[in-house]
């Protein structure tokens, strides 16, 4: 597999089908003293993305949160493992919440992953949010469409503002 690589000053990606595993989503890191990922791949992919984290230097201790963009399995068959090994909270859309929770909607199915549901540490209600980690803040803006909870996440740094936009097609087929 591909390497994990810098992005912009204090962002990463950790994970993609290329670089953690087939299955995932891309998964960006936000160093802010504290470490942040944006999503968290399929699940398969969980020890590889920890390598990742930890070949850039990083420790795994730094973890502190995992911000979903939306409920589909590819960014969140991780976030159980995440939670558990290292007492990550989990931030999503309230509208997305139900599904991580209870595995239903996820999509699981259609990649032949075993889904862990996960709880949800905090709901984000609201159209936009401003989330202070350490050094940086991230801002959420709901766009519902692709799933009722899809957000986007995006920091201005040094100049850039760099959006993690994820999945903002849609609407998906899934019915709920
Ligand atoms: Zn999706």
């Amino acid at each position: 597999m591909a390497q994990p690589f810098h992005i912009w000053q204090d962002i990463y990606i950790v994970g993609s089908a290329e670089i953690s595993h087939p299955y995932d989503c891309c998964v960006y890191l936000v160093d802010a003293g504290e470490l942040v990922l944006i999503d968290a791949g399929a699940g398969k992919g969980f020890n590889r993305l920890v390598d990742n984290i930890l070949a850039l230097g990083f420790t795994s201790e730094k973890l502190s949160s995992i911000i979903v963009t939306h409920c589909h399995i590819d960014h969140i068959g991780a976030l159980s493992q995440f939670r558990q090994e290292y007492g990550v909270k989990i931030i999503a859309h309230e509208l997305d919440a139900l599904a991580i929770e209870s595995g239903k909607w996820v999509s699981a199915e259609f990649y032949g992953v075993d889904y862990q549901p996960c709880p949800v540490d905090i709901r984000l209600e609201k159209a936009e949010h401003n989330l202070r980690f350490g050094r940086h803040e991230l801002k959420t803006l709901h766009i519902p469409g692709h799933t009722r909870g899809s957000i986007v996440v995006y920091i201005d740094i040094a100049g850039k503002r760099i959006l993690f936009g994820q999945d903002i097609h849609g609407p998906c087929e899934v019915a709920w």
